[in-house]
């Protein structure tokens, strides 16, 4: 007789692997579909995991050809290896992969690999590369079957991966472009133009709207524009890209100012168009099954993450809220756990969001606009890692950290950081807004000496008091 699962996971990327590992631990009987011929979702195969790695190696690069001497660390002019460099991106990669299929080992789940549908309440079909389907009944059925990128709305864009590329063929380019333009000014136009204007690329950024990272504290966007600007990354603001066309060598980006006038057109050797990603749902027949989604197609879900068919979830990128690996994995426990008869719960209002350039930036919280617009009495607090000591000792002090707190209760509403160590140091903010703590309990809470994170707590005791060393 056939198994009936008690859930089957549609996709195993950070939301679908997570969710089916605590649904296994919380004993239920599990299995994970996914199309791809290895597990990790876009997070791991084409997104997170192999940026970090390119990001890190090329930082490094950079940093052995700028701050290392200032050290007194004379290693010459570093040279550029690109196959060990992306040789080390896939081997991370392929860690990773190796890494969740023992871990659906150990807990006993059972990984079918083909594209999922769903064949009506408590059925899944499985279909393999060789069209073969099989049947799979379950009580649940839990969505998780992520993104893809959206490309330019009213804009035909043909990406060849190699000249014209999307997210995954700027994670493998073969050569370093000469001239690289990147469409979109968000966090992956950001981090991989990074990577490869470190590795020596000129690089354009041209962005529709007037800042950089649109949903970040402007405080922070402004000030890291400037930075990227120093390191070398031209930015086309206000510029609307209405064409990319692949000319005989390389390719031209015609763009116009977004309040209207003229247009113009610029020649690249690459062009990176990261205009961000679409709920991908294509082959799963919700309509059929009667799944409800939202005008931007994301699948519609209750507080429960339930759709509007019985024993139908779904969580990750395919629902609304931020694209993050991080807010898919913790919908995937909060499901589980739901199913697992638990009370399962995620708290949107404290998601940190890192992007991974040099300095990084991080935040967690209501940006001093949302606060604004929300008619919010805030204080704010700022603290500069050039007054910082360790940051001084280490050639790390660009940027700063800005505490938002309620100016009545102190209670802490937002932390945005810029500066090396960002992606670490916010965690510091979350548990504290996780427990709806004030500027002040941090501000007396002993941080070691000499650590970047005083400069988090110099922000705080801006905020209620004054900082120390400012
Ligand atoms: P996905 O990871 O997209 O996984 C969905 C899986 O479902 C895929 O493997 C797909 O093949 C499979 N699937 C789809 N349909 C079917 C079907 N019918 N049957 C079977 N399988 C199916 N986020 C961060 O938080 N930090 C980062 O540093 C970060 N960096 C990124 C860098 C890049 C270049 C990109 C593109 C994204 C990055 N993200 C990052 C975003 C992050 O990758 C996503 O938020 C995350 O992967 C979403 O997880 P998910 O489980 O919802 O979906
Ligand atoms: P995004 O939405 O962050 O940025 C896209 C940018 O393109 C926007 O600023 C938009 O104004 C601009 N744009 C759109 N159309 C344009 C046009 N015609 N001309 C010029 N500019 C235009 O999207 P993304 O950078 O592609 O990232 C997609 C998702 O992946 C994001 O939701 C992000 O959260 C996630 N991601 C996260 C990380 C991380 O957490 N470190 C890293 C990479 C990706």
């Amino acid at each position: 007789m056939s198994t009936t699962y008690d859930v089957i996971v549609i996709g195993s990327g950070p939301g679908g692997y997570v969710c089916a590992i605590k649904a296994a631990q919380l004993g239920l009987r599990t299995a994970v579909v996914e199309k791809r011929a290895s597990h990790g979702g876009t997070c791991v195969n084409v997104g997170c995991i192999p940026s970090k790695a390119l990001l890190h190696a090329s930082e490094v690069f950079m940093e052995a050809g700028h701050s290392f001497a200032e050290l007194g660390v004379d290693v010459g002019k570093p040279k550029l290896d690109l196959k060990a460099m992306l040789a080390h991106k896939d081997k991370t990669v392929e860690q990773n992969v190796k890494g969740l299929d023992f871990l659906f080992k150990k807990n006993k789940i059972d990984a079918f690999q083909g594209t999922g549908r769903i064949r009506g309440e408590g059925k899944v079909s499985v279909t393999g590369e060789d069209g073969e389907e099989r049947e799979l009944a379950t009580r649940n059925i839990v969505i998780a079957t992520g993104s893809d990128i959206a490309g330019i709305p009213g804009v035909e864009v043909d990406f060849d991966e190699k000249v014209v590329v999307s997210s995954t063929g700027a994670l493998d380019l073969d050569k370093v472009p000469g001239r690289l333009v990147v469409v979109g000014g968000g966090i992956i136009g950001l981090e991989l133009g990074s990577v490869w204007a470190r590795l020596g690329a000129e690089v354009t950024v041209v962005e529709y709207l007037d800042k950089i990272l649109g949903t970040m504290d402007g405080d922070v966007s402004k000030q890291f524009q400037r930075m990227l600007a120093k390191q070398g990354m031209t930015f086309r603001m206000g510029a609307r890209v209405t064409a990319v066309e692949k000319a005989k060598k390389g390719a031209r980006v015609t763009f116009e100012p977004a309040k209207g006038g003229e247009a113009e057109t610029i020649e690249a050797d690459a062009v990176l168009v990261a205009t961000g990603r679409r709920p991908f749902t294509e082959g799963l027949g919700l309509e059929q099954a009667g799944v409800v989604v939202d005008e931007r197609g994301r699948v519609e879900v209750d507080r429960h993450f339930r759709t509007s068919v019985n024993g139908i979830y779904a969580i990750g990128d395919v629902i609304a809220g931020p694209m993050l690996a991080h807010k898919a994995e913790d919908e995937g426990v909060a499901v589980a756990e739901i199913l697992a008869g638990q009370s399962g719960h995620v708290n949107y209002g404290v998601i940190p969001s890192v992007v991974y350039t040099a300095p990084e930036v991080a935040s967690v919280g209501r940006t001093e606009e949302e606060l604004k617009a929300d008619g919010v009495d805030y204080v704010a607090g700022k603290f500069p890692f050039s007054a910082n000591g360790r940051a001084r000792s280490m050639l790390k002090t660009d940027g700063f950290v800005k505490f938002l707190a309620d100016k009545k209760t102190d209670r802490v509403l937002g932390v945005h950081i810029v500066g090396f160590g960002a992606g670490e140091m916010i965690h510091e903010a979350a548990v504290l807004m996780e427990f709806g703590g004030s500027s002040e309990d941090l501000g007396r809470t002993c941080h070691a000496h000499p650590t970047l994170s005083e400069a988090v707590r110099e922000a705080a005791l801006a905020t209620f008091a004054k900082p120390i060393h400012l």
